[in-house]
């Protein structure tokens, strides 16, 4: 099956963005490809530029598996997954977690497949018209590539509505164990719910940056905002924070942070969970005159697109003031933005202006982003979502 692009229009895949756009399309051999069909792209002359999965709702009507016309099969699927598999294994990630994502979906060249490893068991989430279609065969794969027997689909994300798709959560290969898998994480140990947590269930695109914080927290009093299960908070403690307080409006996260303390033995006196909203909270300590050694600002996405950006670059900008204001003299903010609506330049600005109308000096120090297990394509730029700074108030 063939589609033609309008002229000009395949510039971008001659530079190996694998997305096509609805308003690309000049003409279709078929009326009405199935969804996640593969399809050949040619440019409005004929010639060939891709291979990709044709998605018949989404604005993103199709996404390049190939930029070469090799067949779109099964060992298609495990010469990826190979890939990436290796890719993993050079950066030595094993050295660091026995969790860490394998499948990056458009830079491991498999737009919609996310796959994450928490030791033996994998979780697999399918979020295209594409990916769905080969979904099934990836899991075989998966199983005969990784060894792992075990595959638990977390394809319960809002975007798979722009497919088409509805949301599905189960077991795909294998069982799912009864209790929470314990992970290890740079010699520290969490509890990951792979079913109810968020995401995959655990944020593993900030591994690098848990580990960093915790370098910095030592004697410090912490304020750790939008917790989750604690990730910040346990690498602070482990590595001597004088105190920590830990904020979340999900009590079991904070159910969970618990267990984390108690299973990596921590001194649970120098730890405080608060259940509540961060932008209330924040001003409430502004009001009690509170202060901290150190803030961490990890909030959820507030920008899915650039069309949220605005409102987004509202919030960020509201939370890193205060917490601006909450902080001593050399005390530290560690802040970060996972909109993919909102890019690091953007972001740093909003950062700037919430330090100028606190009234503050504040210098960067570092800049942080997602950890190696989740590359991103040179091609796909859109992959680098997680963005964070390390600043230090004057
Ligand atoms: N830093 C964490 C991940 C944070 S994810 C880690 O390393 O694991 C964002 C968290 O913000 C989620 O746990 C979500 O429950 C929480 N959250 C979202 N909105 C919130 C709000 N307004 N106030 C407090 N917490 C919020």
């Amino acid at each position: 099956m063939k589609i033609n692009l309008n002229s000009g229009r395949e510039k971008s895949l001659l530079r190996r963005h694998p997305w096509v756009f609805s308003s690309a399309i000049k003409s279709m051999e078929e009326a009405s490809p199935a969804s996640g069909q593969t399809v050949d792209l040619l440019s409005s002359e004929g010639d060939f530029l891709a291979r990709a999965a044709y998605s018949p709702t989404s604005q993103i009507r199709a996404r390049v598996w190939t930029f070469t016309d090799e067949p779109v099969d099964k060992e298609f699927f495990r010469k990826r997954i190979r890939a990436a598999i290796e890719m993993r294994q050079r950066s030595n990630i094993e050295s660091r977690s026995d969790a860490y994502r394998i499948l990056h979906g458009e830079s491991d060249g498999v737009p919609g497949f996310v796959v994450d490893r928490y030791k033996d068991m994998l979780v697999l989430q399918s979020t295209t018209a594409g990916s769905e279609f080969w979904k099934e065969t990836v899991a075989d794969l998966l199983v005969e590539e990784t060894g792992i027997q075990n595959i638990y689909e977390r394809s319960d994300v809002d975007v798979r509505e722009l497919e088409g798709l509805k949301p599905i959560t189960g077991i795909l290969r294998g069982t799912v164990p009864d209790s929470l898998i314990s992970i290890t994480e740079y010699n520290l140990k969490f509890n990951v719910d792979v079913v109810h947590g968020h995401k995959t269930g655990f944020y593993l695109d900030q591994r690098a940056n848990r580990h960093r914080v915790g370098e910095l927290a030592k004697d410090r009093d912490v304020l750790n905002c939008f917790c989750y299960t604690g990730g910040f908070s346990i690498h602070a403690l482990a590595n001597g924070a004088k105190s920590v307080l830990s904020v979340d409006s999900s009590a079991d996260a904070l159910a969970l942070l618990e267990g984390n303390i108690a299973l990596n033995n921590l001194p649970a006196e120098r730890h405080t969970s608060l259940e509540g909203d961060v932008f209330q909270l924040l001003r409430k300590f502004r009001d009690a005159n509170r202060s901290f050694d150190m803030i961490i600002l990890d909030p959820p996405k507030f920008a899915p697109t650039a069309a949220h950006a605005e409102k987004a670059s509202r919030a960020y900008k509201d939370i890193n003031l205060l917490a601006f204001k909450l902080l001593r003299h050399g005390g530290i903010l560690v802040t970060f933005s996972c909109s993919g609506g909102v890019d690091a330049a953007l972001f740093q600005k909003i950062i700037a202006s919430a330090a100028l109308d606190a009234g503050t000096d504040a210098a960067i120090i570092e800049h942080m982003s997602q950890g190696s297990d989740h590359p991103v394509s040179l091609h796909f730029p859109e992959g680098a979502y997680l963005k964070g700074l390390i600043c230090v108030k004057g």
